[in-house]
């Protein structure tokens, strides 16, 4: 079955399914729907976020309510305002063909009796949390005797958060005979205990392995010193210039002090937790939407509903207590067919929590380094200059041109090209050149890695050269694809590239001394896909090593090469929506910096867009910075 037609969906759901531009049914979507379509049964899904849960149960619970009638026929319980509002949505975009049709979201923090008024009005579908969907039965504010089909949406995080009495309370409302449709990505005891409470010998359907993360997602952990926490996070940041993340603390106090120490130190940054009012949150999750934020900082709790498709990474600043939390804090990127990466940052007295985790999500950690501070400043260097290659040129700018060109009249191409890029450079290069390496090393690793690439140092006097190369991850390349890539043009063996990092529109590669001629030669006029292919030595030695000389070689990136083997599927579209974020995200400010900074002082992005900052992501009044 390999279209949403063959799964037995009617014209007015495939019209809207055209609309939405979904192409092929997912796994559990092309698994659930024919099975709720055609036979009226208790159903159990498992399957990670991202994966088109909602489609799985909210297309065949269209197809079946009679629309004609306005007696609410279909409840879905979820555990969040934020998911019920985005249930809601989908179910009418879903729905947008379904004349009559009035699906209304019922949730805590708004107006009881305007959404008592939206249910009086006929309501064939009510999405509700249900806190206040109990606060509503109470009140007899809402009929659902007459359910014919209740899902428990995201149930593990429903019990997570404690709704189980409430959940409990509201399904003692609802008739015997009614289905019950339980999806979640995990299987704990306490979801079983409710499956078998609540529902009939309900089928069951598992996408993937259970309690697996989705394997778009790959897990990465650094080794550091509590007091470099924070450091090793700005690190992280500045390796990545177009990073779009989350990150996650574990107390609302930790996330609020992150955030503002973030935004403080010139970084686009908000705060997500409890603390905050609804309408903080809010503008907070608005800003993170449009990729006003570029680093959203949250807890647990407030995350749960976060339902942006591009997250780049996550990033566990601390550790949750409960591994399982994991799963849900990762599947927060990787999302829609994309790629993500989950970061965690750990002291060396939390790596066995590494190994716990390891069990649960049944994937391998790998250990990374944090950068050091020279192998930022190539990679922001290296960035600025791809945008500005990239950019468009601005004719308004023509008719300044005279006065600009005697201004330089006696500066070389080459001066001005060190001029323009010092502007931005210079920031980066006083704040990390004398910056310290933050890795700490790992017993643990140096065990497991020390069958690999005995031998091979990568040290500051190793015997390879590090590569700069303008092609990346918007070229359709992961490094394994890069590597088969330069292996296969370059006819070289199993081993002779590595230390492959592929950003945005460039990436990085080492190979040995001895073919340092024959690279550079190839590609002195190669062509691919109709663009000249640029390589160059760079000044790096690999990120974060050449001042480390490590024991055993760590592996830490040649480990996961092989490891991961099949795990990354090609990116074969752009990121769209990403432009934005790319071409923003190179202003930085231009207060002058020094070592002594306590960062390099990006500038924050929302100063490039339009819409004011908002109040909310930071409680303290904001320092004005000065604008480029
Ligand atoms: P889950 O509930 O499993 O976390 P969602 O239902 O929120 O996942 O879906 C994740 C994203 O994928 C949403 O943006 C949704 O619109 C999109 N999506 C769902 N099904 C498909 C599909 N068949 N093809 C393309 N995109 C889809
Ligand atoms: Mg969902």
């Amino acid at each position: 079955m390999n279209t949403f037609k063959d799964l037995g969906l009617n014209e007015d759901l495939l019209h809207a399914i055209t609309d939405l531009g979904f192409e092929t049914p997912s796994d559990v979507q092309a698994k659930a729907i024919p099975i709720l379509l055609e036979k009226d049964t208790d159903l159990v899904a498992l399957a990670q976020t991202g994966t088109g849960k909602t489609a799985a149960f909210g297309f065949p619970m269209l197809q079946k309510i009679n629309i004609d009638s306005r007696t609410t026929q279909g409840l879905i319980l979820s555990p969040t305002r934020e998911l019920c509002l985005q249930i809601t949505n989908e179910m009418k975009l879903y729905g947008k063909y379904c004349k009559g049709l009035n699906v209304v979201a019922i949730y805590g923090g708004s107006s009881i009796s305007d959404q008592a008024r939206e249910v009086k009005r006929g309501a064939q579908i009510i999405v509700a949390t249900p806190g206040r969907m109990k606060d509503m039965i109470s009140r007899n504010m809402v009929d659902i005797s007459k359910i014919e089909y209740s899902v428990l949406d995201e149930a593990d995080e429903m019990l997570n958060m404690g709704f189980k009495e409430d959940i409990t309370d509201i399904l003692s409302h609802t008739p015997e005979d009614k289905n019950t449709w339980l999806f979640s990505a995990t299987m704990p005891k306490e979801v079983s205990n409710i499956a078998k409470r609540f529902m009939k010998s309900p089928m069951e359907i598992t996408v993937g392995n259970k309690n697996e993360s989705t394997n778009q997602v790959s897990h990465e952990y650094y080794l550091v010193n509590s007091r470099d926490r924070y450091d090793a996070l700005k690190r992280l940041a500045d390796a990545n210039p177009d990073i779009f993340s989350v990150i996650f603390c574990r107390t609302k106090r930790d996330t609020q002090k992150v955030a503002e120490q973030l935004i403080e130190d010139g970084y686009s940054a908000g705060a997500l937790h409890g603390d905050l009012s609804q309408n903080q949150r809010d503008l907070v999750m608005n800003s993170f939407r449009k990729n006003q934020i570029q680093m959203l900082v949250a807890t647990d709790v407030a995350a749960r509903g976060i339902d942006v498709d591009d997250i780049t990474h996550v990033i566990n600043y601390q550790l949750p207590d409960e591994p399982e939390t994991y799963t849900h804090r990762s599947g927060r990127t990787g999302r829609a067919g994309k790629t993500g990466i989950s970061m965690v940052i750990v002291s060396k007295s939390e790596v066995r929590k590494i190994k716990s985790i390891e069990r649960i999500i049944n994937q391998k950690f790998e250990l990374k380094q944090i950068p050091d501070g020279m192998a930022i400043c190539e990679t922001q260097l290296m960035s600025l200059a791809n945008k500005i290659h990239n950019t468009e040129v601005n004719h308004e700018i023509d008719k300044y041109l005279t006065s600009i060109n005697e201004l330089f009249e006696d500066t070389s191409k080459d001066e001005l090209i060190k001029k323009f890029f010092s502007v931005e450079f210079t920031r980066f290069y006083n704040y990390y050149q004398r910056s310290k390496n933050l890795n700490v090393t790992d017993s643990r690793s140096s065990d497991r890695d020390s069958d690999r690439d005995s031998g091979r140092d990568y040290g500051s006097n190793d015997n390879s050269t590090r590569y700069f190369i303008n092609v990346g991850k918007k070229d359709g390349f992961d490094w394994m694809k890069l590597k088969d890539f330069l292996k296969e043009i370059l006819e070289l063996g199993r081993d002779d590239v590595f230390k492959v990092d592929v950003k945005e529109s460039f990436s990085f590669f080492n190979a040995e001394k001895e073919l340092q001629e024959k690279i550079l030669a190839f590609f002195t006029d190669f062509k691919h896909e109709g663009r000249f292919v640029n390589v160059e030595i760079s000044e790096d030695k690999g990120r974060g090593t050449s001042r480390n000389k490590r024991r055993s070689g760590g592996g830490d990136r040649s480990r996961g090469e092989r490891r991961s083997g099949g795990d990354f599927k090609p990116r074969g579209e752009r990121r769209t929506g990403g432009s934005d974020r790319r071409s923003s995200g190179e202003s930085r400010s231009r207060r002058s910096s020094d070592s002594n900074a306590s960062g390099p002082n990006r500038r924050d992005r929302r100063a490039n867009s339009d819409s004011k900052p908002t109040e909310s992501s930071f409680s303290r009044p904001r320092r004005s910075r000065r604008r480029d």
